[in-house]
């Protein structure tokens, strides 16, 4: 571990890439990992060898990630791939495996940008095989060109949803129905943030030409949705749904679920940064300065693992948290920094202006996690709604406490997939505000890895370019 790097990146999406491009062009000294096979993060997935007929499909929001990726292959970045990092530390220290085989290397200066994740939402069926994540099928679809047999039935709220829609639609997919739970009267705590969104009105048009698109589609589309299941005894079958005055069931193979995106807190948990609750999108963050700048020296948080704000604005994070490196260790005088520093925060500022109205318009349902006691929370451990309520009732307040006594959380995702949902229910039964309570303490590995990576570590050292 004798190579002391002066910026480690974690994740080659749009923020890790910008903030390597920008640290590189000042002559740093850079790492990029990611778990990926090639660099692009979640919206520039397999960019580089993506088909024609992807592009096609996916259009400019995809496709302009490749003058990214190409800037980022020539700027002199070392990088690797299928590359998972699993620890990190205050001192900047990473635990990272590749090839069966672990690595603990050293950096002057961290940056986490591993973006963000679709909100897991624990509801009747949802372990089911046939019911997943929307995002998925893009994320599939960037991979490998694979595309899910109909009938499906989608359901949530949010613009990814109706992307994946749109998507779905241009490709042939048979869809049954588009499930919309976004509340009805979200548009009236909106319509008042709605000045600020028009200076940006490209984005505002790209939204209502999603919306026209679907209703033009003819596919059923119903709004108001309030609750809904999966049902199947060995797979997916039928999906019911409910409005407020109405129940309906329609045959489905595959359910494809999006209730929002969070950002991904995996290492700003593991390494114990301080987190706020949005009220609005309902989710943690980690506390961070202008710059992605953390509480602890050397540490930054860029892109959407910082908030979620999208992909243009998470490649400016990446640039800002690296200027500020770039100045903290005077590779750049304070004229220039101040200089680079203003235009890419100005930059940031517009790609920012529509966000509060399209946060409150999509803000999610109050009854998200309105959900029955039989249902599982964490599926790693098999908990239930009804075991955490058991844990309340005996007196648990905390969802740390709650995890040691129902092994909550405890198992090999982290508590990826049920901690907010924990926070969520607790919130609930308690009367609390979210904001109020912690977030999981996450353990390292927080990733899988196996004991032969394990016991390895310490002998393998940093021997990239
Ligand atoms: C499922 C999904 C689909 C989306 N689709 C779209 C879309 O179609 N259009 C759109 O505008 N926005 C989309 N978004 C939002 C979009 O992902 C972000 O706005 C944008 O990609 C954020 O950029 P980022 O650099 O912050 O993170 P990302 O692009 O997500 O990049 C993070 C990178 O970190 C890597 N990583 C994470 N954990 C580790 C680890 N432990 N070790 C190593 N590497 C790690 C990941 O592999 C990833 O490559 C989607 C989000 C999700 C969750």
């Amino acid at each position: 571990m004798d190579r002391v790097r002066d910026v480690i990146i974690i994740g080659a999406g749009p923020a890790g890439l910008s903030a390597a491009v920008t640290a590189s062009g000042y002559g740093l000294d850079v790492l990029v990992l990611d778990e990926q096979p090639s660099p692009g993060g979640q919206l520039y997935r397999n960019i580089e060898r993506a088909k024609e007929d992807t592009l096609k499909t996916l259009g400019s929001d995809y496709s302009n990630g490749l003058a990214l990726v190409e800037k980022f292959r020539k700027s002199g970045a070392a990088y690797i791939g299928n590359a998972i990092v699993w620890r990190i530390d205050p001192n900047c220290n990473i635990c990272f495996s590749a090839a069966g085989q672990s690595a603990e290397i050293s950096g002057k200066n961290i940056i986490i940008a591993i973006g963000a994740t679709e909100r897991p939402v624990p509801f009747s069926g949802w372990t089911l095989p046939g019911v997943m994540g929307a995002g998925a099928v893009d994320a599939n679809f960037k991979s490998s060109g694979s595309i899910p047999d109909g009938p499906v039935v989608l359901a949530g709220s949010g613009p990814l949803l109706l992307s994946v829609v749109g998507h779905m639609v241009s490709l042939g997919v048979e869809i049954s129905a588009v499930l919309d739970t976004t509340p009805r009267g979200n548009i009236f705590s909106a319509l008042p943030l709605l000045p600020g969104a028009l200076r940006r009105t490209d984005y505002l048009l790209k939204g209502v030409g999603m919306l026209l698109n679907l209703k033009r589609s003819g596919i059923n589309y119903f709004k108001g949705i309030t609750d809904y299941k999966a049902n199947g005894s060995d797979c997916l079958e039928t999906v019911t749904f409910k409005t407020k005055n109405s129940s309906q069931q329609i045959d489905a193979e595959l359910l494809l679920v999006h209730e929002g995106i969070i950002p991904r807190c995996d290492f700003s948990q593991q390494i114990g940064l301080k987190h706020l609750w949005d009220p609005v999108q309902r989710y943690w963050y980690p506390e961070t300065n202008e710059f992605g700048g953390t509480g602890m020296n050397g540490i930054y948080v860029a892109g959407d693992g910082a908030f979620v704000h999208g992909g243009i604005p998470a490649a400016f994070k990446g640039s800002l948290a690296a200027l500020d490196i770039a100045g903290k260790l005077n590779v750049l005088l304070p004229a220039q920094k101040t200089g680079d520093v203003v235009m890419t925060a100005k930059r940031l500022l517009s790609e920012l202006a529509p966000r509060p109205f399209v946060d409150a318009l999509y803000k999610p349902r109050m009854n998200l996690y309105n959900i029955n006691d039989e249902t599982l929370v964490c599926r790693c451990e098999e908990i239930t709604a009804g075991d955490i309520r058991q844990a309340i009732r005996g007196g648990s307040r905390e969802p740390n406490e709650i995890k040691t006594i129902t092994r909550c959380g405890m198992g090999h995702c982290q508590g990826r997939m049920c901690g907010i949902a924990l926070t969520e229910i607790i919130a609930e039964n308690l009367k609390l505000d979210p904001a109020d309570l912690r977030p999981l303490h996450i353990r390292p590995p927080v990733r899988n890895i196996s004991l032969a990576e394990l016991s390895r570590v310490a002998l393998l050292k940093d021997e990239t370019p």
